[in-house]
């Protein structure tokens, strides 16, 4: 199944990141949708702080991104490894 999600930031735990704080490995499982995304609609009308820059959600535009959904685990956790 797949959905277009208009997100501005990801819960973890207790806190909440935005787009601009996240690092690369966590960009890579937010696009597989492993991460609690908050998209446009969740903040409205609350407020969202993002943990790590301070700043209000959304910071910058939206981003879309099409969430494809759990396809299962990846037994190559690693690229090649020794
Ligand atoms: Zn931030």
């Amino acid at each position: 199944m797949e959905a277009k999600k208009s997100v501005v930031g990801v819960l973890f735990d207790e806190e909440t990141v935005c787009l601009d704080c996240l690092n690369v490995g966590e960009h890579i499982n937010l696009m597989r949708g492993f991460l609690d995304t908050i998209s446009l609609q969740d903040i409205k009308g609350k407020d969202y702080l993002c943990s790590r820059c301070q700043k209000n959600l959304p910071i910058g535009p939206a981003k879309s991104i099409l969430i494809t959904g759990r396809t299962g685990p990846d037994p190559r956790s690693h690229k090649g490894g020794q």
